[in-house]
């Protein structure tokens, strides 16, 4: 019976756990019952998400990956954002809005309010996100 993609990750992950040495991609595929093309849609989503490291191996004469569990997970490229992030953004309250990018002396391109605003949202961002990841574990 066909799995969804999410049945398929847990899967894949509970087998490459059993591999203390990594598994060879192929050799995970076949043991889950996937052609070679299902097999490394599964395995790019899984690295995509950092739970799993590959490494480029040679098998009689051909390349290939063995595949890891990754020691500590990448930290996603999804930023968790929340609409309440942009509730106290500068712009809202800053005197100089109506001017602001009509080829004057302030745009956002070069505001510094706004530019502070940005790198702590930015670092408030991947603080959730590392989070995110933790709970996932
Ligand atoms: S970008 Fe800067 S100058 Fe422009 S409206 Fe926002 S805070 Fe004001």
């Amino acid at each position: 019976m066909p799995r969804g993609s999410d049945e398929n990750e847990k899967a894949a992950m509970e087998l490459i756990k059993k591999y203390k040495k990594g598994v060879l991609q192929s050799e995970l595929w076949k043991k889950m019952g996937l052609d070679s093309r299902e097999g490394s849609r599964l395995v790019l989503r899984l690295s995509k998400k950092g739970l799993i490291k590959r490494e480029q191996v040679t098998v009689n004469g051909r390349r290939t990956y063995r595949i890891f569990i990754a020691e500590k997970p990448i930290e996603s490229k999804v930023l968790n954002v929340s609409i309440s992030s942009i509730l106290d953004i500068p712009c809202t309250t800053c005197p100089y809005i109506d001017e602001c990018d009509l080829g004057g002396f302030h745009q956002s391109s070069t505001c510094m309010l706004l530019e502070l605003w940005l790198t702590r949202e930015a670092t408030l961002s991947s603080a959730r996100n590392r989070k995110v990841v933790k709970k996932a574990i």
